[in-house]
């Protein structure tokens, strides 16, 4: 016998883009891939379109489009000259290619890669008619074992396994091992799973039961764990064993055949800015199978690599030999098409790159006979499906319709879940498992009628709405049960179609389950677009919603069963906020986190609920497998620090500013809903340099008339009333806080504490040096937003860090300061000679201010003694009326040279009447534009019966902000129709 020699070969890489899911085709999306020749690969950024990148690969799947389905439901080319690659193409190249190793004698794996949804298992294991490469693969070995004649013998064992949280289950077992079978080490065999079920098979209708038990197993303990899974592996492995019976020799390959977790767990930003790590071995698997590879990519790119990290993760002890060792290997990188998953796939092409680098060396696994023992094989039970039943609906394809639960004649309660060990069977009685507490509702089927009865508080929600009473149940209903568990009702036979079921998936679910508690595109605000079609943010806030919706659930039910005394919430931020020009903020969820017992209220990010999620996780398997699930406060995922809260905002709008008006007003606290927090009494008073307040004959008529001088001005800050906050728990406190233009820090008052209405009475004072056209601008269209903070008890306080703020001599704070910034930026000085040089700066302004004062003044006397002159003069008459009326009344201007002292005189009280007017008019424009604001964001209720009261209610303030609006302005005409009238009999009647 001779040593074969090993075969170098690069891992064989493909690449398959799957058709537009239901989602994706819902939103509107593009197709950003496109195919060539069969091994080129073009991805588009929907961002840039010129922007493409190409790769080539061994194989490039087109499974897009050009397809129709068969008689028996199987997708094939629509015509001949349809590039569509189907399930048997597939299987022609990479499932021959295995079956060719496995004969040979050499181990071989093919893995799955992609991010959740791309169509990892429809390839591997495939749907319905559509079978994928593993049953194909299994189903042709024994076709070609049976065809075999002769002297030899053939052994072919089967076993399947989950790697979830760095623990391995085996999923042919019906007991779990706490904490997980372990991987040992051994001389010769390398890494293996120690005590894992390899099942002997002998047809392949045996491989297809041990298939359907392990995908039950899979779907029972994802179900019971709140586990997701898409964030584990599944690996199944075939060994296959040729006796040469004559030649007392044996040739052995082991096939492994993997289905990897979602991909896009590897780059989880979910930790940053959160306190806890991240929920680390969720994917420490996934992320190192990516370091081994890079590794072995660059080793053989003729990079020195020290250390290749098999020994880091569980999945890569495992998948040893077929990254650079013996096995022959080849990955399948599923795709989605749509430019929504753009960076997400490109992360998974640039993955397939490198994996096609790595160099394995594959032998031929021959030895001499040993005779094994076989071990008993399992049997399946058969199931009938006369009985009304619950069908499972699971997030992950999959895994829906695995369990059913038959409703008998008479009483069935809910068992109390079956810790630790589901059995492998589900006998007819076997009720499933679901993650709830015990005896958690009954079924009564009696007299051709199911009913459901939740017991005591349990969740049972029925086609959206949860139930508190005994309901019937009709044939399609749907119910989730506890915080997450998802079953179709199946009715009898009788009331039985041929409906198709698969429009029940788990979207469905959760989109029913969302309308039900009011969430849709439309409250999130899609009608402010006026097109009909949704405003593409939105539609993500509610995908993110309705995504975050059942795990939000599943923490909760978690945080309920570790005795934690938490509640989480979904919400979304800005739901009803505008920024300070009035529009609308951008919308993201969030969950607030509410204690039970003290009324502490957190609010945290999606990622970072997320992130805490998959440590909630970990700490719940402990808890499950009967570990301590103590965990000390500052590790634990349901505890954080206590923060201020953000409660609401004010819009206090500044154009009243920009005439030198005062404004006093109460103004709204509005929170993320839109609903009331508070009452904030303001003002914000122009004023003279020592904090003077201005008067009426301060007022500009043009805000030009301010550009390029010294505005100074007061935002104070009088008092709260009603402060929501406080009125829940009285031992809270707030603080505001607000920034102005260009400020870069936020101004917040000091806190005040356990006073529903409380007095702040705090003024600060700004000064624009040198009032900008821009700033000007911003004064008349913009807001200033105040923000109001709850504070709780052992929270820290909110402090302005002011480091870059300027302040005047008389120490008011800078706005507007844009101009000495470049200044100040440009140069290259250190601190001292900058603030020298900036006091120099600001006495050069005031010089100039002074000056320009005094040429005025100059100016005018000038004017005077002209005039004057001119009268002692020639005895000339005044210019004739018809002359004067030429000057426009509006805009008015400042007295300029040429007029005669009376006409200044008379012109200056003309136009201090119209400032007046003005101020009245600006007064109620904000009023106006307060109520509008409030007018946009009032919602309908959810109630229909409602709808009528709040029709007419809305229609009431639209009336009421109607008439506001016409009673300004016939009063602003009246005024100047009146002031015009008086100018004008000023004029023809002089003196
Ligand atoms: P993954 O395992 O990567 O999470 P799935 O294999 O479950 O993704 O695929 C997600 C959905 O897309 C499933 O409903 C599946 O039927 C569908 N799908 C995936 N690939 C294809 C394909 N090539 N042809 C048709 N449907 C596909
Ligand atoms: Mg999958």
């Amino acid at each position: 016998m001779t040593t074969p020699l090993p075969s170098t070969d690069g891992v064989r890489v493909a690449v398959r883009v799957r058709p537009f899911s239901q989602r994706e085709k819902n939103s509107g999306s593009k197709c950003v891939i496109s195919m060539h020749s069969g091994t080129t690969t073009t991805i588009q950024d929907p961002k840039n379109p010129e922007h493409r990148k190409t790769f080539i690969f061994d194989l490039a799947y087109w499974s897009h489009d050009g397809f129709q389905k068969d008689q028996d439901g199987v997708l094939i080319s629509a015509d001949p000259s349809s590039q569509f690659a189907s399930q048997t193409d597939v299987f022609h190249d990479l499932g021959r290619g295995i079956l060719d190793s496995a004969w040979q004698g050499y181990n071989t794996t093919l893995l799955a890669y992609g991010q959740t949804g791309s169509g990892k298992s429809y390839s591997m294991v495939g749907f319905g008619a559509n079978k994928g490469i593993i049953p194909k693969v299994c189903e042709e070995l024994f076709q070609a074992i049976e065809k075999k004649e002769g002297n030899e013998d053939y052994q072919v064992t089967f076993s399947m396994l989950e790697i979830y949280n760095e623990q391995i289950r085996d999923l042919l077992s019906r007991t779990k091992k706490p904490g997980g079978l372990k991987v040992r080490e051994d001389q010769q065999l390398g890494f293996y799973v120690d005590g894992l079920k390899s099942v002997p098979c002998e047809n392949y209708a045996q491989i297809e039961r041990l298939m359907e038990q392990g995908t039950k197993v899979r779907t029972t303990a994802s179900t019971n764990m709140n586990a997701s899974s898409s964030r584990s592996h599944m690996v199944v492995t075939i060994q296959f064993k040729q006796v040469f019976l004559d030649r007392h020799l044996t040739k052995q390959s082991s096939i492994n055949l993997v289905d990897l977790a979602g991909s896009e767990r590897q780059k989880s930003s979910g930790s940053e800015g959160d306190r806890l790590r991240e929920g680390s071995r969720v994917n420490l698997s996934l992320t190192n199978l990516g370091n081994v590879i890079s590794a072995l990519a660059d080793a053989a790119m003729g990079k020195r690599v020290l250390h290749v990290p098999y020994r880091d993760s569980v999945l890569t002890k495992l998948l040893q030999p077929a990254l650079g060792g013996n096995s022959r290997t080849a990955l399948i990188a599923a795709i989605s098409p749509a430019d929504l998953c753009y960076e997400e796939t490109l992360s998974t092409l640039r993955y397939a790159e490198r994996a096609k680098k790595i160099q394995n060396k594959a032998v031929v696994n021959t030895s001499m006979l040993m005779r094994e023992s076989k071990a008993e094989n399992s049997k399946a039970l058969l199931m009938t499906e006369t009985f009304p039943h619950l069908l499972n609906v699971n997030e992950d394809p999959q895994l829906t319709g695995v369990l059913k639960f038959f409703i008998q004649t008479g009483t069935r309660h809910l068992l109390p879940r079956p810790r630790p060990r589901p059995p492998l069977h589900l006998p007819l009685q076997t009720l499933v498992f679901f993650r709830i507490s015990d005896k958690h509702a009954s079924f009564t089927n009696l007299d051709g009628t199911v009913m459901v009865t939740p017991h005591g508080q349990c969740k049972v929600v029925v086609n959206g709405v949860p139930i508190v009473a005994k309901t019937k149940l009709q044939h399609l209903d749907r119910l989730i049960l506890g915080s997450n568990s998802a079953y179709l009702y199946i009715g009898f036979p009788a009331e039985r179609g041929s409906e198709d079921l698969s429009r029940f998936d788990y979207d469905f679910f959760q989109l029913e389950r969302a309308a039900a508690e009011g969430v849709s595109v439309d409250k999130l605000g899609a009608a402010g677009r006026g097109d009909g079609n949704a405003d593409p943010s939105v539609l993500a806030v509610f995908q993110d919603y309705v995504k975050l919706m059942p795990l939000v659930a599943e923490a909760n039910q978690m945080g309920e069963e570790l005795d934690k005394g938490l509640r989480m919430e979904l919400k979304v931020k800005n739901l009803a906020s505008s920024d300070s020009r009035g529009y609308d903020l951008q919308k993201e969820v969030m969950v607030k986190v509410t204690h039970q017992r003290t009324h502490e209220v957190w609010i945290w990010s999606k990622a970072k609920f997320i992130n805490r999620k998959f440590l909630m996780e970990e700490l719940y398997q402990r808890f499950l497998e009967g570990e301590a699930s103590h965990v000390a406060r500052e590790d634990d995922p349901f505890w954080d620090p206590v923060e201020a809260v953000h409660l609401g905002s004010a819009h206090v709008w500044l154009q009243p500013l920009a005439y030198c008006m005062r404004l006093e007003e109460q103004v709204d606290f509005l929170n993320c809903d839109g609903t009331e927090e508070a009452v904030l009494h303001v003002h914000v008073t122009p004023c003279s340099p020592g904090g003077q307040a201005c008067g009426d004959e301060d007022v500009v008529m043009d805000p030009l008339e301010l550009l390029g001088k010294r505005m100074d001005f007061q935002i104070g800050l009088v008092r709260c009333l009603g402060i929501k906050w406080l009125k829940e728990r009285a031992e809270r406190g707030v603080q505001i806080g607000y920034r102005i233009y260009d400020l870069s820090s936020t101004f917040y008052t000091k806190p005040v504490w356990k006073t529903v209405n409380p007095q702040i009475e705090e003024t600060v004072q700004f000064t624009a040096l040198n009032a900008s056209q821009e700033f000007l601008n911003y004064l008349q269209t913009n807001a200033l937003v105040v923000e109001l903070w709850g504070l709780q008890e052992g929270c820290a306080q909110l402090s302005s860090s002011q480091p870059d703020v300027m302040v005047t001599s008389e120490g008011h704070i800078m706005v507007d300061t844009k101009k000495i910034s470049t200044v100040m930026d440009t140069s290259q000085t250190t601190s001292n000679q900058i603030s020298e040089l900036y006091m120099k700066l600001l006495k050069l302004e005031q010089e100039t201010e002074l000056l320009r004062n005094v040429n005025r003044a100059l100016r005018e006397e000038n004017v005077l003694l002209k005039h004057s002159l001119q009268k002692v003069a020639s005895a000339k008459p005044a210019r004739k009326p018809s002359d004067t009326l030429k000057v426009p009344p509006m805009p008015a201007q400042l007295p300029a040279a040429g007029d005669s002292p009376h006409v200044s005189a008379q012109r200056a009280g003309s136009d201090r009447e119209l400032a007046m007017a003005l101020k009245v008019f600006y007064q109620s424009m904000n009023a106006a534009r307060g109520q509008f604001l409030r007018l946009k964001h009032y919602k309908p209720p959810d109630d229909d019966g409602l709808l009528r009261p709040f029709v007419h209610q809305q229609s009431q303030r639209l009336k009421d902000f109607g008439e506001l609006l016409e009673s300004s302005l016939w009063r602003l005409k009246s005024d100047v129709a009146r002031i015009v009238r008086e100018k004008r009999a000023g004029l023809l009647h002089p003196g």
